[in-house]
């Protein structure tokens, strides 16, 4: 099969590497047509990249991750991709809709796979992003939408810092488990 080919050249990485985790250790639950028919339905044919990260991103539930995350998962799932190619397929997967971002401070993005509108915890001692259940906060008070315009969405980042130690920290975990 093509897909272990080397014949445009990287005779390194065959030499001992005769094993990808990805796709033959796909669970059942979410196999790689999924993946591949989840690109399809937007457009974006499915390239060896795309499913790669395709796959890690969206085989494990919901996910809060930033392109410098992916890339290391990539690597240790043995897909050795750029940090550029990372960024460029989030990018391209957010503006297909697969991807919601979530700008936390400066240029730290991070990338939603519940693409839904909903809010978030944004924890700035572990830099970690969770959802805060949809019941839980109530935004009111909100400014009319200027002439012509309207508010397409409002989105709330309540941000964690530790207060004396374990307390906030304890909270957080919690969340991050709904
Ligand atoms: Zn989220």
């Amino acid at each position: 099969m093509s897909i272990l080919s080397l014949k445009d050249g990287s005779p390194a990485r065959a030499a001992h590497e005769e094993q990808i985790p990805w796709p033959q250790k796909a669970p059942a639950a979410c196999p790689i047509s999924a993946v591949k028919a989840r690109l399809r339905s937007v457009g974006l044919r499915p390239t060896r990249q795309r499913m790669a990260l395709g796959w890690l991103l969206f085989a494990k539930g919901d996910r809060h991750v930033s392109a410098e995350m992916l890339y290391e998962e990539a690597l240790r799932a043995r897909e050795p991709l750029s940090l550029a190619t990372v960024y460029n397929t989030l990018r391209q997967f957010s503006e297909a809709g697969l991807l919601r971002q979530v700008s936390v401070s400066g240029p730290k993005t991070f990338f939603d796979t519940n693409v839904s509108e909903h809010h978030h915890f944004y924890n700035e001692d572990d830099e970690t992003v969770v959802d805060i259940p949809g019941s839980q906060i109530e935004v009111t008070g909100l400014p009319a939408a200027p002439d012509g315009m309207m508010i397409a969405s409002v989105e709330v980042i309540v941000r964690l810092r530790r207060a004396d130690g374990v307390e906030t920290a304890t909270k957080v975990a919690g969340a991050r488990r709904t």
